[in-house]
């Protein structure tokens, strides 16, 4: 049994039992007889030095140091949670366990366990995580090419080994030393991912029934993957494939911007200029969007 000694301040009044010591909680799902019979030797971990980094209803989230049973220390981050907070941790540690367990140290930290203790009327539970750095600054689409693609393998890789996130968002992205890791699996759910085909930047936009997963679908959508199939003229919003010509562009602009020859010119003029933008474009997709139908009439997978 693995027990952890927890010397964090956590504003309890009469705190005769300071420093903490709660037990550790085996969450990974036996896969075998001789798994369950593995019980790891008795030891002892300090969480020390902690800073307060944010404060939720329930669970409190901490930057604290971690000496190992043989005086190895490392920088963690600790989730404590009280009694109505307990089955979130509770269940984030499950997944990290399980689900997360082949990808921690590549697409999420490494979990160092889930501990509990009853205290006075209270449950006091603890998550330990590595501290996988800070949270990523400014939005997915801004990102650089290579972090898309990384966040995107990530992403999918947490959807193969059978969840789905549910928080996606910058803030539940940490970056250290150039790695990203996607973390905070409170919302996350079990799932069989349907995702359909992989994922090329510039492709036109799929529709999402046929993508399948709408998860990573959207996340796409975020990273600016896909080309868009709409064009955009003088304000107005006109479907790519219906763009076929100049005119098409110009008819879709209202009569009173073209009150006078010379409005009506320079509309003309810019419709040529934008048809002349899309004109490979629109050729490429009313040709990708013949063979979905096609696809779709013999019944085969669309891509
Ligand atoms: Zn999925």
């Amino acid at each position: 049994m693995t027990t952890l000694r927890l010397e964090i301040d956590l504003g309890f009044e009469d705190d005769g039992e300071y420093p903490y010591t709660l037990n550790r909680t085996y969450l990974r799902k036996a896969r075998s007889k001789d798994d369950s019979q593995t019980s790891p030797p008795p030891a002892i971990i300090t969480v020390t030095d902690a800073t307060l980094i944010h404060r939720g209803s329930y669970v409190r989230v901490y930057r604290a140091k971690m000496y190992g049973p043989q005086g190895q220390v490392r920088d963690i981050i600790a989730k404590i949670a009280f009694s109505e907070g307990e089955h979130l941790i509770l269940k984030e540690g499950k997944f990290y366990e399980n689900q997360l367990f082949s990808l921690q140290g590549d697409a999420v930290p490494r979990c160092f366990g889930f501990f509990e203790v009853e205290y006075e009327l209270e449950t006091i539970s603890a998550l330990l995580l590595e501290d996988c750095g800070t949270v990523m600054k400014g939005s997915f689409f801004e990102a650089d090419m290579p972090t898309k693609l990384k966040l995107l393998e990530k992403l999918d890789k947490i959807h193969g080994a059978g969840l789905v996130h549910l928080d996606i968002a910058p803030r539940n992205v940490v970056t250290k030393d150039g790695e990203l890791f996607w973390i905070d699996f409170e919302h996350s759910a079990r799932h069989a991912c349907p995702r359909t085909h992989t994922v090329r930047p510039g492709e036109f936009k799929p529709n999402v029934g046929d993508f399948g997963c709408v998860e990573l679908y959207e996340f796409i959508e975020r990273l600016g993957f896909w080309k868009s199939t709409y064009v955009n003229f003088h304000g107005f919003t006109v479907a790519l494939q219906a763009v076929n010509s100049p005119q098409v562009l110009y008819d879709s602009v209202y009569a009173d911007s073209l009150e006078t020859e010379e409005e009506r010119e320079q509309v003309w003029q810019d419709a040529i200029k934008a048809y002349k933008a899309v004109a490979e474009d629109h050729k490429l997709y009313a040709s990708l969007l013949r063979k979905r139908k096609q696809q779709r009439m013999s019944g085969q997978n669309v891509v």
